[in-house]
């Protein structure tokens, strides 16, 4: 599948006033900072199509984005750890948690990790929510073009050892590099075999 067009649609800051309709639905979510503008810009062929959803006051918002006239693409906020004052606590922010938890409209997550680093636990249990939930994802591993081939493949293990300690299946994934545009095309065929089944 080629992206031919794709437009923002909304910001949302509750998962009620989301678009109404039935296009299947696909959601973005990481980290911030982890390639998550950069790679649906990459997606979309577009310079600064996120670059709406990480200004200032709307990165905690649920973007949706109008892809081919017939799918959603849609932007999540970051997860990531508050320090309280004694305990480090995870933090999976309310409107993560309903958009996952109410979404019909969802059909798969795409979680995004940046391959450059040992696994982390932030990432392992949102993945383990996720699957709790029984909510259907992708692992994208971001910025592999920041490693040596020998080296992928050993951060990428490390994540599948950790994870089929707890899990029989371990979750389909892409590889890929915004910037060289690598794994776009295999994460859209993916999309789109989906979308026709
Ligand atoms: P976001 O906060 O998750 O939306 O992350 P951004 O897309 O804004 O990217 C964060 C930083 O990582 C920026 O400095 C990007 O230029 C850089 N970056 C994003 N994707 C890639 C990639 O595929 N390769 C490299 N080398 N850098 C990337």
């Amino acid at each position: 599948m080629k992206i031919s067009s794709s437009e923002f649609l909304v910001s949302n800051t509750d998962v009620k006033k989301c678009p109404n309709n039935t296009f299947p639905e696909y959601a973005f979510i990481g980290r911030s900072n982890v390639g998550k503008s950069s790679l649906i810009n990459a997606l979309c062929n577009k310079k600064s199509l996120a670059k709406i959803s990480s200004m200032p006051g709307k990165t905690q918002l649920i973007n949706h984005f109008l892809i081919n006239k017939n799918w959603h693409l849609v932007d999540l906020p970051g997860y990531g750890y508050t320090k309280t004052s004694k305990t480090k606590r995870s933090t999976f922010q309310k409107l993560i948690i309903s958009y996952f938890e109410k979404r019909k409209q969802l059909v798969s997550a795409f979680v995004l990790i940046d391959i450059r680093h040992k696994p982390q636990s932030i990432d392992l249990d949102f993945m383990y929510w996720l699957g709790n939930k029984k909510i259907p994802f992708s692992i994208v591993f971001t910025k592999s073009d920041k490693l040596k081939t020998e080296k992928i493949s050993l951060n990428t293990k490390l994540y599948f050892e950790i994870m089929s300690e707890q899990w029989k299946f371990i979750p389909k994934h892409f590889i890929t590099s915004s910037i060289k545009k690598s794994g776009l095309s295999e994460m859209l065929n993916y999309i789109d075999k989906i979308n026709t089944a």
